[in-house]
């Protein structure tokens, strides 16, 4: 077989503790559903070969390519704040790292391969519906500039499995920066095993952050980093209204990438105790939990890096406070920065954070769809003394009316042409995101009727979120009463 992944494989080099060796289980029936070409371009891939019935083969696990190092990778995790020593990966398997065209290593992982030593009582596998799910979601995140793991393809093993509804299952392969977690710190910490803890640290600084190798502290300098880098990504799901749904310390990529989508939503009307997903009762995850939940995670992860901070644990424990300390600095700057932008504001002026969040309460309090509130903003914005088309969307439009006076005060202000800042707000206000009832008609569609259209279609909208056209609008109506999604599943 001739080599058609260019693996340069660092993780599994790693001690035998981080993993487990174990090749994906062969399925019944291998049918390509999806590939991303461009993607494959990018990795180094050879998209044709990946779309013939050999590639197929390696994409649902049917064959392992040639240099795969063919690992389940093991972590622990807080799940809904409970600690679980032994999680892993149950249903993955990295099938191993190649360096992309922009010299960025990613890890290539089958989700959906099989059982491993990891999967204790699940069976290793994905439905249909759910590697759909989480194909839309990552490439509509990609395609709207946050930090995501991605789609490279969905195939089909032709074999049922057990999920309600049953369903054909699935493997979808997942690219990403790397798949290390907090929970991966957490798994080596959790056993006192110090020497692993710092194998581990010394490779994410390698792979992640290679300025902190350069720094005065470096553990010190990851921890800060990985702060930095979650704050920062938090903010920009809380700019499009996403709920990630399940944010277990597990689920919390070190690299700060978006990963493992489950029962993650995008919020169609505005109310930050929104909460989409059915294993939430509490409403841990919901929207406006998300930062606080963020810095919880990060907290568990100083936790773990505490004996490299200092030989003296006090020591370290207070190092690690403080450096947990600048989370609420770095969100909220990222946070205010992004929401002025998407109201228009060129400059920073007194008053201006107080405007941003009176936007967002004058939302809440309106009812107002949340991505079609700042789209339609926007295109007020080369004229803001006709808001009508904004105004429209509010239930209750008190609030609103009050906050646009000052809008269009404070607009005033700024130097920048209209029709410039109409095309910058527009630049940052998606029209289209994944709305959960055009996701759930795209699985109805493909899990029923094998019909791969309407995903094709919704996949094809998303690649552009910020331009608006005639032809796709209907993917800009937020759902009828009939049609709202209420609850996602994992
Ligand atoms: P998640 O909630 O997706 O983050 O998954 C939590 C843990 O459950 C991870 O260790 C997964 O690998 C494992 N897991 C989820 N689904 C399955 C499955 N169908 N079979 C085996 N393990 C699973
Ligand atoms: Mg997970
Ligand atoms: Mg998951």
């Amino acid at each position: 077989m001739t080599f058609h992944f260019p693996f340069d494989n660092s993780y599994a080099a790693l001690p035998e503790t981080f993993f487990a060796r174990v090749a994906p289980t062969p399925v019944a029936a291998p049918r390509l559903v999806k590939l991303n070409r461009p993607l494959a371009d990018r990795l180094g891939l050879d998209a044709d070969w990946l779309a013939s019935p050999e590639g197929t083969a390696v994409l649902a696990g049917a064959r392992v390519p040639e240099g795969a190092a063919s690992i389940a990778m093991a972590y622990a995790g807080h799940q809904f704040g409970h600690f679980v020593p032994q999680l892993g990966d149950g249903r993955a398997i990295l099938l191993g790292e190649v360096i992309d065209k922009d010299g960025v290593r990613r890890d290539i992982q089958l989700k959906g391969s099989g059982r491993t030593p990891f999967s204790r009582m699940g069976d290793g596998r994905a439905g249909l519906g759910p590697v759909l799910r989480e194909y839309i979601v990552s490439e509509a995140m990609a395609a709207l500039d946050v930090p995501t793991t991605r789609s490279l393809a969905a195939v089909l093993t032709g074999e049922q499995v057990i999920r309600d509804p049953i369903q054909p299952g699935a493997v979808l392969t997942r690219i990403a920066s790397s798949h290390i977690r907090v929970g991966t710190f957490q798994f080596f910490a959790a056993r006192g095993d110090r020497d692993a803890v710092k194998a581990l640290a010394d490779h994410v600084i390698a792979r992640h952050y290679p300025d902190a190798a350069d720094a005065e502290a470096p553990y010190l300098a990851l921890l800060e980093g990985v702060i930095a880098r979650q704050a920062d990504l938090i903010s920009r799901w809380m700019m499009i209204g996403f709920i990630h749904g399940v944010m277990n310390t597990d689920n919390c990529s070190i690299a700060g990438e978006t990963i493992d989508y489950g029962p993650c939503a995008f919020m169609d009307t505005f109310d930050p105790k929104t909460v989409y997903s059915s294993i939430d009762q509490m409403g841990r995850y919901a929207y406006g939990n998300q930062p606080p939940i963020a810095l919880w995670n990060l907290t568990r992860l100083a936790e773990c890096l505490v004996p490299l901070l200092s030989e003296d644990e006090a020591k370290g424990v207070e190092i690690a406070q403080t450096a947990l300390g600048g989370f609420a600095e770095h969100f909220n700057t990222a946070y205010l920065a992004r929401l002025a932008a998407k109201l228009g504001l060129a400059t920073v002026q007194d008053g201006d954070p107080q405007l941003c969040q009176d936007f967002t309460a004058a939302m809440a309090r309106g009812r107002a769809d949340f991505t079609l509130a700042f789209r339609r903003l926007s295109d007020a914005a080369a004229d803001p003394s006709d808001l009508g088309d904004v105004r429209a969307l509010f239930e209750d439009t008190t609030a609103f009316d009050e906050w646009a006076t000052r809008w269009r005060h404070r607009l005033a202000a700024e130097r920048q042409d209209a029709t410039a800042r109409q095309d910058s707000m527009r630049a940052v206000n998606p029209i289209y995101i994944p709305r959960n009832h055009q996701i759930e008609a795209v699985i109805r569609a493909a899990v029923d009727r094998d019909d791969f259209g309407p995903f094709e279609d919704l996949l094809n909208v998303l690649a552009n979120p910020f331009r608006e056209l005639p032809e796709f609008a209907r993917y800009a109506v937020p759902p009828q009463p009939h049609e709202e999604v209420l609850q996602t599943f994992c």
